[in-house]
């Protein structure tokens, strides 16, 4: 549910790639808890375990996404991720290296008057919907797993199906639909 005062739908994806998977979950649990003090977690998708992409990690990965109800506007909701990552202790070294936690904001959606309309953003810090959204498997399967029950409950307005239909041809483009990526799907981590 949107209200005037939680008028954003943010998909954030987490991931987690160090320590054993009791502790990676332990992370995003902890992780969950702080997205719990900026908005409401409305829905979770189940969590993998992934390989990693981009060659310089090496650890398997403990991935999935959430959509938060929010009144922070995307660049006020990306300082708290950054904020969320130090104090769960990320250090940023060498890009795409192995992380304690990385939180990442998929996708927006606002409540205007009469719908839900997709929020496009891209400055310096900030691009959404995020440039890496339809080219890897591990951020839009969970993303598409927690849009189908909000989507189910909220209609999306007219825009925001035209962007959902553009991503999921340029996903298609990008073969994910054939992929078989997961590693090993984990229980699902708790929220509440
Ligand atoms: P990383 O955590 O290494 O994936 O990269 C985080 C950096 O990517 C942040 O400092 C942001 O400025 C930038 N960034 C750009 N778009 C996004 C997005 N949609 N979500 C999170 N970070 C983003």
């Amino acid at each position: 549910m949107t209200s005037r005062l939680s008028p954003y739908q943010a998909f954030i994806a987490l991931g987690s790639s160090i320590g054993s998977l009791l502790e990676k979950k332990l992370m995003i649990e902890g992780a969950i808890r702080l997205l719990q003090s900026v908005g409401q977690v409305r829905y979770t998708s189940a969590f993998y375990l992934n390989y990693p992409v981009g060659g310089v990690a090496e650890n398997r990965f403990l991935n999935g996404a959430l959509v938060l109800a929010t009144a922070l506007k995307p660049h006020q909701l990306l300082c708290e991720l950054l904020n969320f990552e130090a104090k769960l202790g990320r250090v940023r070294q060498v890009p795409n290296e192995d992380r304690l936690i990385d939180l990442d904001i998929l996708f927006v959606l606002h409540q205007s008057k009469t719908e839900l309309k997709p929020l496009q953003i891209k400055t310096e810090h900030l691009i959404v919907p995020h440039g890496k959204l339809t080219e890897r498997a591990f951020m839009w399967w969970p993303f598409i797993e927690v849009l189908a029950p909000l989507s189910t409950i909220t209609p999306l307005g007219h825009e925001a199906q035209l962007m959902l239909d553009q991503l999921t041809q340029e996903a298609g483009a990008h073969a994910l639909a054939d992929q078989d990526c997961w590693y090993q799907k984990v229980v699902r981590v708790s929220h509440g």
